[in-house]
């Protein structure tokens, strides 16, 4: 007899751990079973990130991102304070390198606005005040919502509450193939499943073509490497970043604080020659090599972005005294021999959408038969996921009930 189960969710990364909380939550005593590959959470980029709770001032009014990101900050800062897991309210500074930057920065300001974030346009002296060590041309843009805690506590707490409302966390546990009402697992054989859940992450799309749904998209996996350095910690106190390019979907080389006051620079956005290239040859995949080689010069001829430029910029960000360079320019005391520590890279979920050549730049949710698919949970999904729950639940008609309109504490 195979196992049933009311909802088979695939993938244990915060995308998937939070439609199993969400699901569970709204269904409490339905059967909710997660498959994660891994042999522990957080292996991939819910635990491979900045660990930054983004505002949502970034993105285009109408898109999901800006309506997700702002409702899942303040849901994840609930999340933490219900769960005891630590948050730094660091805030964020976003610094300009030369007047021309100044337009976008308003711009982000504008979007800010529009997305019900709380944003300050502050000078030079006000820079100063909130973060001595950053540099800037006449303006800087002040989120003090923006804040950090660290993604793997986040994941280990969350996968905890869907066991405390009664989910089942299998780990080590691969779908390999799955079809409406049914997934096969290398651990637990044939699972018969009244709904699936695909939050598969790098695999998202390979799960979804399994169903028949996103078939027009092709994974592009880009890698983000850090430094971190040897400063004590709390000598940088906000978060720092550039003015970012906005042809591109990536936000620049920035400096971090993590939650336990330590500072990063990072990450980058170098193409990955497979999906979970985290260097080395671990997790090497010959076919999916050949895939990225296919894709990439579709990409390539793309006439929505500049890629020779993102390539031009990027690729010599391997080399750490480039990066580092490129962080002096937002904190001019940023020095090469104070960031030698290499961080745990992540590599991000990144779509193409073959037929416009268009890296997918927003959340993206399909529908399947019996099955819901969530492929493009770019960043900041580790933020917005619990967002994200929520909507897909309310817009999907997962579950019988959602409060998304309601207000929320922190
Ligand atoms: C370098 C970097 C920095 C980032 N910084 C930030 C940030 O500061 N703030 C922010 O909000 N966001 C950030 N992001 C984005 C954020 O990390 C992601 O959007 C988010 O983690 C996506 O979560 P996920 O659950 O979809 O993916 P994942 O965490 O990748 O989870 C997917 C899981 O599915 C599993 N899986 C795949 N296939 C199968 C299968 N067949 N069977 C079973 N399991 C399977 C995988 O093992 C994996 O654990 C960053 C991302 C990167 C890469």
């Amino acid at each position: 007899m195979p196992r049933t189960s009311d909802v088979v969710v695939i993938g244990g990364g915060i995308v998937g751990l939070a439609l199993a909380d969400a699901w569970l939550e709204r269904q409490p005593g339905s059967s909710v079973l997660l498959l994660e590959k891994e042999p522990a959470l957080a292996a991939h980029a819910s635990g491979r990130n900045s660990g930054v709770l983004h505002a949502g001032f970034y993105y285009a009014p109408d898109s999901l991102k800006a309506r997700l990101t702002r409702r899942g900050n303040q849901l994840l800062r609930a999340f933490c304070a219900e769960r005891g897991v630590p948050v730094r309210q660091t805030g964020k500074v976003v610094v300009a390198q030369s007047p021309e930057e100044l337009p976008a920065l308003h711009e982000l300001l504008r979007r800010g606005q529009a997305n019900g974030v709380p944003l300050e346009l502050v000078d030079e002296a006000g820079l100063h005040d909130l973060e001595p060590l950053a540099r800037t041309v006449e303006q800087a843009l002040w989120s003090p919502s923006t804040a950090v805690a660290s993604p793997s506590a986040v994941v280990e707490a969350l996968a905890q509450r869907v066991r405390d409302r009664g989910g089942e966390v299998a780990l080590g546990t691969a779908a390999v193939s799955a079809g409406p009402g049914w997934v096969i697992t290398d651990r637990l054989g044939t699972v018969s499943a009244g709904h699936v859940i695909n939050a598969a992450g790098l695999y998202a799309d390979t799960v979804a073509h399994w169903f028949g749904v996103g078939t027009e998209y092709r994974m592009l996996p880009f890698k983000g490497l850090y430094w971190y350095g040897s400063w004590e910690p709390g000598r940088l106190q906000r978060h720092v970043y550039p003015v970012p390019d906005p042809r591109n979907p990536f936000l620049g080389v920035h400096l971090t604080v993590t939650v336990d006051g330590r500072v990063k620079i990072g990450p980058t956005a170098i193409p990955a020659l497979w999906r979970e290239d985290y260097g080395g040859l671990g997790g090497f995949d010959a076919g999916e090599t050949w895939q990225v080689a296919r894709t990439f010069p579709r990409f390539l001829r793309s006439a929505h972005h500049d890629v020779p430029g993102l390539i031009r910029t990027e690729l010599p960000k391997y080399a750490r005294r480039h990066l580092v360079r490129q962080a002096a320019g937002l904190v001019p005391s940023v020095r090469a021999e104070d960031f030698r520590i290499k961080g745990r890279p992540g590599v991000r979920a990144q779509l193409l959408h073959l037929p416009t050549r268009r890296l997918e730049m927003d959340f993206v949710v399909r529908p399947g038969e019996r099955s819901t698919h969530v492929i493009n949970a770019v960043s900041p999904a580790w933020t917005s996921a619990l967002a994200v729950a929520e909507y897909v639940m309310r817009e999907y008609g997962l579950a019988s009930s959602s409060d998304e309109a309601g207000p929320v504490g922190g």
